[in-house]
């Protein structure tokens, strides 16, 4: 592998469980659903993965080094307060972001009306215009945690290109 070769792509995947008393914040965005997700922070799944995504792609590890729920500096901390310090430490290598796609499942709430709110939060978050981010929203069909409702996924993936 070349080490200084122009581009690098990162994946990142994170799940939370439902819990009841939460506010459901994702992407920055807060959703209107009966209940929120369980964690930590605020529990943003999608912010989390598209931060393991973007610590991958700049080789820097994963959220949980970067950020351990031991450490209580990080309880109920917001998620995009925490991506833009990923952003700034991913900027410092020298790399910028390309773009950046990624997939909320989840049986309910559904998150159509919520998809544009979210991709100008996170593109904020990481100093990059909205038309950089894409986000998508699927079902599993009911099947699986997701499709019982138990917990929301999300998986990304982000492109990084030498400045
Ligand atoms: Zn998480």
């Amino acid at each position: 592998m070349q080490a200084q070769a122009p581009y690098r792509v990162g994946q990142g995947f994170d799940v939370h469980a439902f819990a009841p008393g939460r506010a459901l914040i994702l992407g920055g965005v807060r959703i209107e659903h009966p209940q929120g997700l369980a964690g930590h922070s605020d529990a943003d799944v999608l912010a989390h993965a598209i931060m393991d995504a973007l610590l991958g792609a700049a080789r820097l590890g994963d959220i949980g080094h970067h950020f351990p729920d031991t450490d209580p500096a990080f309880k109920d901390a917001d998620s995009l307060a925490l991506r833009a310090e990923v952003t700034e430490r991913v900027v410092r290598l020298g790399w910028g972001i390309v773009n950046v796609d990624a997939t909320v499942i989840a049986q309910a709430p559904r998150l159509a009306p919520y998809l544009d709110a979210m991709a100008n939060r996170l593109g904020q978050a990481m100093n990059a215009p909205p038309e950089c981010v894409n986000l998508k929203a699927t079902t599993t069909e009911r099947l699986g945690f997701t499709g019982r409702g138990e917990g929301i996924a999300a998986q990304a993936a982000v492109l990084l290109a030498r400045l």
